[in-house]
C-alpha cells in the first residue's frame, strides 16, 4: 500500500482523505463520516487488531480497494484513548461544516493530535501521575543543553539547563514523561541513552518542529505572546542558555496539535534550586516510584506511604518525593501543619479525610475549560470541587490549633465563593450534554427558558396528537415516531390498516406496519423543530458565554487546586503518621543522625508490624561512617534504605517511621544498591557499578548521604577489595559524607578500624548448633564470618552439597587443586597438570585443556553454579 496512488483517480472522499493524511503521517487518523469515524488504509491494518475492530475494504476509486474499519463518534474517544496508552498518536479529522450546507464534498480538516505526552482528557490521564512531555534541545554554537518539562493537563511549564546529554536519564527517571520531544537527528542518540525506559513503549519519541528553531523572531514572538514577557529571564526560570529556542519550540509543538496553551501562566525552574538531589540510582534503589524487579508501584514507597484522597494531593506526595526540600523552613511548615491535624484528633481527621475524598481534579478540569472542550458535566465537577471547597474551609476553621495553621488555605478557599455562584445558578443539578436541552438550571436565562417551554410545549402538543389520533381511529397501537431523516410519522401496523382514515398520506411501507404523515402532524413537526432549533442555538450561546466566564477564573482555580493538595498532603501525612505510629523528626544542627527503633516502611508493611525488628542507626558528627557487615539476607540493604527513606521522608515534611528521629539535612542523596537489573542495560555490572561510584566521589559534599552496598562485587575478590577500600577511606578523609557502607569483604573491618570516622556495626546472627537464624538486629562491632554455608542451606541447598562444601571450605583451595589432580592421574590421561578449580582456574600459562570428561563435567557445573553479579 506504501506504492504511489494517482490521485486523480480516486474519488473524491478518498483525495480528500489521502491529503488530510498526509498532514499528519506518524498519526493514526480518525476521519470522520457521519456518525462514524472511519480508519483507512495502513492505520486500519495496524490498530484494527489492537481496538479488535473488524477490517473490511471499500472502493477507492482507482479499482484497488482501501482497507477500513470505523467506530461510533460517540465512543471513539475510547479508542482513541486506548491508542494513545499504547503509545500511537492519534489524529481526528471532523467535518467542519454541516453536511447541508456544503456544496459537493463536505470539508473536513484535522481538529486535533492527541499524542501520548498531549492529552488533556481526564480519562485518559492517571489521577495520580503528571503527564509530562519533555523537551531536549542542543544550541548549535552555545554547546548548551535545554530542557523542558511539560503537562498540558496542569499547566506546569519548566524549563532549564542540564549539564550534558547524559543527564538526560536522570531527569527521565525522576519525571516519567510519557513523550520526548527531540530534534530527529539526535534520535538513534536518545534511543541508546534512554533504552530502559523506550523497551516498554512508556516512553514515546518524536521530533521538535526544525522551522521555528531557525528563526529567532518567531521565537521572541511566541513568548511574548504566551507569556507577556520579553525574556525568559524575566519568569521564574530565569534565563536559559537555548532556551528561547527550546520554549518556542515547544509551544509550537503543541499549536501544531491544536493543544490549548492557555493554561501555561508562568514557567518554572526545572529544579527549584531549593531541593535535595535524588539522583537517578538513588529514585530507582530506593524504589520510590516503583519497584526494582516488576517496575510496578505497588511495593513502593510512594504507595506505601500515600494517604491522600484527591488526585491533586497524590501529585503533590509524588513531586515532593521527587524533590525534597532543603530548607528548615519548608520543612517546618509542613510538620506543624501535620501536628496541628494530630493534636485536632483523631476522629477530626476522619471527618476532614471523609470530606476531601473524591475531590475532583480541579487542576485538570479548569484546563478543560481553558481548552473550550470542557462538558457541562465537567463544570459540574467545577462546582461540587467549588462546594467541597467551602466545607473543607469551615472544617478547618472548626478547630483552634488547625485554623491557625491554615490560614493560608483557608484564605484561598474563601476565593470560591464566586465562581460557586456563577456555576451553581447557571447549571442544572446534573446537567445533561450539550444538544439536550439539558444544561442550564431553570432561571440561568429567561429567553432561554422561554423556548426550552416551547420546544418542550411542542412535544406534549406531538404526544397529545398521538392520543388524539388513537381515539379517532381506535388503533391503540398508534404510534407516532421522530425518524431521523423522514421526521415525525405515524406507525400503524398491518392489521390495523383497514381503520386508516383518508387524511393520513401514505410515506412508507415496512415489513409489519406502514408509516404515514398528516398535515397537521407536519405542522406540529415544523413548529417543533423550529422551537427546538432556537433553543438548541441558545443554549450552545449560553454555554460558551458560560465557558468564557469560568475560565476567567483560571488563576484562582490554580490556588485552590493548590491548596488543596496542600491540605489532602497534610492530611495524608497526619493520618499515616497516626496508622503507623511515626515520629515527627527533629532538626539536628550539630548534624547527628539519630534514628530511635527504625523502621522501613516498605518493608514493614510487607514482613508485618510485629514481625519488623526496629533498629537505632545513629550516626555522630565524629563518626559519620558506618561499615555494616553481615551475611546475606540478614538486613543490611534494609537497614541503610530505611535510613535514607526516613532522611527523605523528613525533607518532604512527613513524619517518619522510628519511635524518636533527630536528623541534618542533607543536600544530596547517593545510593549503589544491587546490580541484577544492569544486566539488561547490555553494559557490564561492573562497569556501571564503578561508573555510578566514580559520580559518587566526584559530587558528593560534606552534607550528603551515601549509601553503598557491596561495591566491587562485580569484579575478583581481589581488586573487589581493593577498590572498596579505596572507596570508603575517599569517603571518609576526602569528603567527610556521611555514608553507609555494607560489605561482605571482612577485610575491610581493619581499615574501618584504623580510619577515626568510620565504625564497625554488624546485622546480628545467631548461631545455634548447625544452623543460623537472622536476628535483623543492628549491633556493634564487625561480623567474624559470612555464613554462606549458612545461607545456602537456609535457601534449601540439598545437605549433600551442603556437606561438600564445608569440607571444602575446611580443606581449603589447595588440597581442592591436589583433589582435582589426583583424580585426573588417576585416569592416566592428562599429560599436563590440572589447574585448580578455581573461576580464573584454566591455566594461563600452559594454556592445556584437558579431555577428561569427569572433569571437564564438574568444571562446567562450577561455572554454571556462579553467582555472575
Ligand atoms: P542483605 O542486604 O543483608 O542481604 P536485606 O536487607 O536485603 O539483606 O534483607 C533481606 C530480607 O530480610 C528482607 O527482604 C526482609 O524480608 C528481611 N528483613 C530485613 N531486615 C529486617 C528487619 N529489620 N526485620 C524483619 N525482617 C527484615
Amino acid at each position: 500500500s506504501k506504492d504511489l496512488i494517482d490521485t486523480s483517480k480516486l474519488t473524491p472522499m478518498m483525495r480528500q482523505f489521502f491529503s488530510l493524511k498526509a498532514q499528519v503521517e506518524d498519526s493514526i487518523l480518525f476521519f470522520r463520516m457521519g456518525d462514524f469515524y472511519e480508519i483507512f488504509g495502513d492505520d486500519a491494518e495496524e490498530v484494527a487488531p489492537q481496538l479488535e475492530l473488524v477490517l473490511t475494504a471499500r472502493e477507492r476509486g482507482d479499482k484497488k480497494k482501501i482497507p477500513f474499519c470505523g467506530v461510533p463518534h460517540h465512543s471513539a474517544r475510547n479508542y482513541w484513548l486506548k491508542l494513545l496508552k499504547l503509545g500511537y498518536r492519534v489524529a481526528i479529522a471532523d467535518q467542519v461544516e454541516n453536511p447541508e450546507d456544503a456544496k459537493g464534498l463536505v470539508r473536513r480538516e484535522i481538529v486535533q493530535v492527541f499524542t501520548p505526552g498531549c492529552i488533556e482528557d481526564l480519562e485518559g490521564l492517571e489521577a495520580d501521575t503528571p503527564n509530562y512531555l519533555m523537551a531536549v534541545y542542543e544550541s548549535p554554537n552555545e554547546r548548551a543543553w535545554a530542557l523542558a518539562l511539560v503537562d498540558i493537563s496542569t499547566g506546569d511549564f519548566r524549563a532549564g539547563s542540564i549539564e550534558s546529554f547524559a543527564d538526560l536519564s536522570s531527569y527521565v527517571q525522576r519525571f516519567r514523561p510519557r513523550e520526548l520531544l527531540a530534534r530527529r537527528f539526535i534520535h538513534d542518540d536518545v534511543k541508546k541513552q534512554l533504552e530502559p525506559y523506550m523497551a516498554d513503549s512508556s516512553l514515546s519519541l518524536a521530533s521538535l518542529p526544525e522551522g521555528i528553531l531557525r528563526d529567532p523572531e518567531r521565537q521572541q514572538a511566541l513568548i511574548e505572546e504566551k507569556f507577556s514577557v520579553s525574556s525568559l529571564a524575566d519568569l521564574p526560570c530565569g534565563a536559559i542558555a537555548a532556551g528561547r529556542e527550546l520554549v518556542s519550540a515547544v509551544i509550537d509543538y503543541l499549536v501544531a496539535l491544536h493543544a490549548t496553551t492557555e493554561q501555561f501562566l508562568s514557567i518554572r525552574p526545572l529544579q527549584e534550586s531549593q531541593t535535595m538531589i535524588l539522583d537517578e540510582t538513588a529514585v530507582r534503589d530506593l524504589e520510590i516510584f516503583e519497584t526494582v524487579r516488576r517496575r510496578q508501584s505497588r511495593g513502593s514507597l510512594f504507595r506505601e506511604i500515600n494517604r491522600t484522597r484527591t488526585p491533586m494531593g497524590a501529585r503533590l506526595l509524588r513531586s515532593s518525593l521527587a524533590a525534597p526540600f532543603v530548607d528548615l523552613n519548608c520543612i517546618r511548615e509542613r510538620q506543624d501543619h501535620v501536628r496541628a491535624c494530630l493534636d485536632a484528633g483523631g476522629s477530626y481527621l476522619k471527618d476532614l479525610r471523609e470530606r476531601i475524598k473524591g475531590t475532583p481534579d480541579l487542576e485538570r478540569l479548569s484546563t478543560r475549560v481553558l481548552s473550550g472542550k470542557a462538558h457541562p458535566l465537567e463544570l459540574a465537577q467545577i462546582r461540587d470541587t467549588l462546594a467541597i471547597t467551602l466545607e473543607l474551609k469551615d472544617i478547618l476553621q472548626s478547630k483552634e490549633q488547625v485554623r491557625s495553621a491554615m490560614t493560608q488555605a483557608c484564605s484561598v478557599f474563601s476565593e470560591a465563593r464566586e465562581p460557586l455562584e456563577l456555576l451553581g445558578q447557571a447549571l442544572a443539578e446534573t446537567p445533561s450534554p450539550l444538544g439536550s436541552l439539558g444544561v442550564f438550571a431553570e432561571g440561568h436565562d429567561l429567553t432561554f427558558d422561554q423556548k426550552r417551554e416551547l420546544s418542550a410545549n411542542g412535544r406534549d402538543k406531538i404526544s397529545q396528537y398521538e392520543q388524539k389520533l388513537r381515539d379517532e381511529t381506535g388503533i391503540a397501537s398508534l404510534k407516532i415516531k421522530n425518524h431521523k431523516t423522514f421526521g415525525l410519522l405515524i406507525e400503524v401496523t398491518k392489521a390495523n390498516l383497514n381503520k386508516v382514515p383518508e387524511s393520513f398520506i401514505r410515506r412508507q411501507t415496512m415489513v409489519n406496519n406502514e408509516r404515514f404523515v398528516t398535515d397537521e402532524l407536519v405542522a406540529l413537526g415544523d413548529d417543533l423543530a423550529t422551537a427546538t432549533d432556537d433553543a438548541l442555538q441558545l443554549e450552545y450561546e449560553l454555554y460558551t458565554q458560560l465557558l468564557d466566564q469560568v475560565g476567567g477564573f483560571r488563576e484562582s482555580f490554580k490556588r485552590i487546586a493548590g491548596a488543596i493538595a496542600f491540605v489532602d498532603l497534610i492530611q495524608g501525612f497526619a493520618w499515616l503518621a497516626l496508622e503507623n505510629s511515626y515520629v515527627c523528626p527533629d532538626h539536628s544542627k550539630s548534624g547527628e543522625i539519630e534514628l530511635v527503633a527504625c523502621r522501613h516502611p516498605v518493608v514493614e508493611g510487607f514482613v508485618g508490624r510485629h514481625e519488623f525488628v526496629p533498629n537505632d542507626v545513629v550516626m555522630s558528627k565524629p563518626d559519620r561512617h558506618l561499615l555494616i557487615t553481615g551475611p546475606n539476607m540478614a538486613g543490611k540493604s534494609t537497614v541503610m534504605r530505611q535510613t535514607a527513606i526516613a532522611a527523605i521522608m523528613h525533607q518532604i515534611g512527613c513524619y517518619v517511621a522510628a519511635s524518636r528521629a533527630r536528623l541534618p539535612i542533607f543536600d544530596r542523596l547517593f545510593t549503589r544498591v544491587g546490580a541484577a537489573d544492569d544486566l539488561s542495560r547490555g553494559q557490564s555490572t561492573f562497569m556501571v557499578e564503578m561508573s555510578e561510584a566514580a559520580s559518587i566521589l566526584r559530587q558528593a559534599s560534606p552534607q550528603s548521604l551515601v549509601i553503598l552496598d557491596e561495591v566491587g562485587r562485580g569484579t575478583s575478590t581481589q581488586d573487589g577489595m581493593a577498590i572498596a577500600s579505596a572507596i570508603l577511606e575517599s569517603l571518609a578523609k576526602d569528603i567527610g559524607c556521611y555514608s553507609l557502607f555494607a560489605t561482605h569483604y571482612h577485610e575491610l573491618v581493619p581499615l574501618a578500624d584504623s580510619l577515626e570516622a568510620v565504625r564497625n556495626v554488624q546485622v546480628e546472627v545467631s548461631e545455634r548448633g548447625e544452623s543460623v537464624q537472622f536476628t535483623h538486629r543492628l549491633i556493634p562491632g564487625a561480623s567474624s564470618s559470612s555464613f554462606g554455608i549458612e545461607v545456602a542451606k537456609l535457601a534449601g541447598v540439598p545437605d549433600k552439597v551442603i556437606g561438600r562444601a564445608k569440607r571444602y571450605l575446611s580443606e581449603g583451595q589447595n588440597q581442592l587443586a591436589s583433589l582435582v589432580k589426583t583424580k585426573a592421574k588417576k585416569d592416566d590421561k592428562a599429560a599436563a597438570p590440572i589447574p585448580p578449580l578455581e573461576v580464573q582456574g584454566f591455566d594461563a600459562q600452559t594454556g592445556e585443556m584437558t579431555n577428561d570428561h569427569e572433569v571437564v563435567d564438574r568444571v562446567i557445573a562450577k561455572l554454571r553454579g556462579l553467582n555472575i553479579n
